[in-house]
């Protein structure tokens, strides 16, 4: 929780020798907590009070990275519309040193296939997570590693200490868990300092997956830790989920200011499904299922967009003149919109269901959609313009007709204006007018 700037000069020197640049310590603490100037500009500050002060800096939920470009936690709120949710969950897939070679295979290649392209980006499941159950396998381990290709994310989690030593020196992991006993700690944390990797950690107990985490950070100062759901039924995870996230956020509880995890390990889809939703729907930060059906796969993911896309920040596209439904000609009918991605994934399929090859301009309007656009002024005859002379359209469509939304049938005066030459055509209010537009323009 950030310090106010009364709190912060309680912790300096007080001597007001303006060696920060400040006249005092007072208003060198206010320029501090407004984040206007940096703590090394003091010389004089204690070592005790410079980590009182990067620990007051840290979000509540401690930010994990997650292999190189995975960032899970880091949350300050508890609800998206009081500020933002910056870390999207990882979704993951299950395999176990049980399954027999054939399910590992099948398992691992499918687990390949879970991309999917939603308002025009991609999204996927993106770890997979390797469960060692038995004692001493190690044929099967270097099996199921043999078929991973090499720049996967990838988790392994065992209770077998001695297990993980050995394998972990065969393959680079991206995280590794799961201690459940404080009396396996020192050999945990030492194997995830050692390697650079998150910890997963926990029981079903929250107050003995309390004192885990005290021990491990007062004992081994070692912070780089997930939580690990280990309950069984819905309520109990909603439970756990939710006290873990409100002691965090609310209560400023360090101890639970963690990422968290949850693994699913049932044999029945659904549950599968149930119990996933539950986790994404609970912020939970990486949620494993033991499926790689496509349909449950996709309904995670449109899920997790749901909750952490942010409608204050619009998806778009790139601002630039589209080829759409084949390849159109100088003759082609041109149309203009906007670059919200959803104006442009309303639009592209219709004009592809036209069956017309056409010319689709996209104006920067930073994400807004048509209507919002034109009334904030970034969707105006002038910007049409600009673009048309950015992209040389000219060059590439030679009839000089432009068809406009018709929710922006308005503009058409200023544009008569500004292409004294061309034909301004008011089209279809509505993406759906555009097939019986277009077919009836180019009869
Ligand atoms: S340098 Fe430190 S002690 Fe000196 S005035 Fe600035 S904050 Fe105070």
């Amino acid at each position: 929780m950030a310090l106010t700037g009364l709190e912060i000069y309680k912790l300096l020197p007080k001597t007001n020798c303006k060696k920060c640049g400040f006249p005092t310590c007072l208003a060198f603490a206010m320029a501090l907590a407004a984040k206007k100037v940096s703590l090394d500009k003091c010389p004089d500050v204690s070592e005790e009070t410079k980590q009182i002060l990067a620990e007051a800096a840290e979000p509540p939920i401690r930010t994990v990275l997650i292999g190189e470009k995975y960032k899970i936690g880091g949350e300050i709120v508890l609800f998206r519309h009081e500020k933002t949710f910056y870390n999207p969950c990882l979704l993951g897939v299950l395999i176990k040193d049980t399954f027999d070679e054939t399910t590992i295979e099948e398992r691992i290649n499918e687990f390949y296939t879970l991309e999917f392209d939603r308002v025009g980006q991609k999204h996927k499941t993106e770890l997979l997570a390797i469960k060692l159950e038995q004692q001493n396998n190690a044929e099967k381990i270097k099996y199921i590693l043999s078929k991973i290709k090499e720049d996967t994310l990838v988790g392994i989690f065992s209770n077998n200490i001695s297990l993980l030593e050995e394998v972990l020196k065969i393959k680079k992991f991206h995280l590794i868990g799961i201690c459940e006993d404080i009396k396996d700690l020192e050999k945990y944390v030492s194997l995830a300092k050692h390697y650079s990797v998150p910890l997963v950690v926990g029981s079903e107990d929250l107050d003995k997956t309390i004192s885990i985490i005290e021990n491990i950070v007062k004992q081994h100062n070692f912070r780089e830790l997930i939580i690990n759901v280990a309950v069984k039924n819905y309520s109990q995870v909603t439970e756990y989920l939710t006290q873990i996230r409100r002691l965090a956020l609310k209560k400023n509880l360090r101890s639970l200011g963690y990422p968290t995890i949850i693994i699913i390990e049932s044999d029945d889809e659904i549950e599968n499904l149930s119990f996933a939703t539950l986790g994404v729907l609970k912020y939970a930060s990486i949620v494993i299922v033991n499926t790689t059906r496509q349909d449950i796969h996709l309904s995670l993911v449109t899920m997790r967009l749901n909750i952490y896309t942010d409608p204050q920040k619009p998806t778009t596209v790139e601002p630039k003149l589209y080829q759409i439904g084949g390849t159109p000609s100088e003759k082609s009918p041109l149309l203009v919109t906007t670059n919200f991605s959803l104006t442009y994934y309303s639009v592209e399929p219709e004009i592809i269901n036209s069956k017309i090859p056409s010319w689709l301009l996209i104006v920067d309007t930073d994400g807004l959609s048509v209507l919002t656009a034109w009334a904030a002024e970034k969707f105006t005859a002038e910007k049409v313009v600009e673009a048309i002379n950015k992209e040389n359209i000219l060059e590439k469509v030679k009839n000089k007709r432009l068809i406009i939304p018709g929710y922006v049938a308005v503009m058409s005066g200023k544009l008569n204006e500004l292409l004294p030459d061309w034909e301004i055509i008011v089209g279809p209010r509505e993406a759906s007018g555009i097939p019986k537009f277009l077919k009836t323009l180019c009869q």
